[in-house]
């Protein structure tokens, strides 16, 4: 019977509130058992061998989005990465852009209540007005399709319009202010849609490098949002039409 593998898992490790101590690598050696995933994993080291290990998992079924963290350099989640798809020594790190609380613990929440006030994420149009859209549906499996966003943050971890300004949307508000766009309920025009996307920090700052559609963990099509918003926000720019 083949051995179990060997695994080195480097962390990186850093207490912000104590910043007298630099951040710095620590490796943790552990049996590898069949069929875990990352987050099991880590759940093991700081059961077994390290209790101060701070990262983030409610879920464990890649439905939160709060085990998102830089694994070997790229996004994903731990809950949904199999240890066995992982080479022998990894390296995690926090995810970058968001505040961090400590080791791999990022505060992505205060994030995305400030990116859901600035994107006023709720149908704006009275309660009678909604009960009269009667919705198709294709137009149901459309907005269904841009509503599964778990708010994990991989996008802007690897946007690099994010790395460069702190008030970018980033896909994930780009998502969101599309997702409400295309919902007949939401009486907005497209003049309102252009002062909260058609500027420098929203659409007109993605520089289609794309690096959020290859991470996504759910695989929600941001290229085709991207350039749906990209057409709309350059038609209304040009021709400053109104209505849905
Ligand atoms: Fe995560 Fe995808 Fe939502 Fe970005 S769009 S926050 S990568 S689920």
């Amino acid at each position: 019977m083949e051995k179990n593998r060997i695994l080195k898992i480097s962390i990186m490790r850093y207490n912000p509130e104590i910043p007298t101590i630099r951040p710095s690598m620590k490796e943790y050696t552990v049996e590898e058992k069949h069929g875990v995933s990352l987050y099991a994993l880590l759940k093991y080291i700081k059961e077994n061998i390290d209790p101060s290990l701070r990262f983030d998992a409610v879920c464990k079924t890649a439905v939160c989005g709060s085990c998102a963290m830089m694994i070997n350099g790229k996004p994903g989640l731990a809950c949904k990465t199999k240890t066995c798809d992982l080479s022998v020594k990894t390296e995690l790190h926090p995810l970058p852009y968001f505040k961090l609380i400590g080791d791999l613990s990022v505060d992505t929440g205060t994030w995305f209540r400030g990116m859901y006030e600035r994107t006023e994420s709720w149908i704006h149009s009275s309660e009678s007005e909604q009960n009269d859209v009667r919705f198709s549906n294709a137009m149901m499996k459309e907005v269904y399709e841009l509503d599964r966003c778990i708010e994990c943050g991989c996008c802007a971890a690897v946007c690099s319009t994010a790395v460069m300004d702190d008030n970018f949307l980033t896909a994930a508000g780009l998502l969101r202010a599309a997702r409400f766009m295309i919902d007949p309920r939401d009486k907005r025009t497209d003049l309102q849609w252009y002062d909260v996307v058609g500027t420098e920090n929203g659409m007109f700052g993605c520089s289609s490098y794309l690096a959020c559609n290859d991470f996504c963990p759910k695989e929600i099509p941001l290229q085709k949002t991207l350039s749906m918003l990209r057409r709309k926000m350059i038609s209304t720019g040009m021709f400053g039409r109104e209505g849905k």
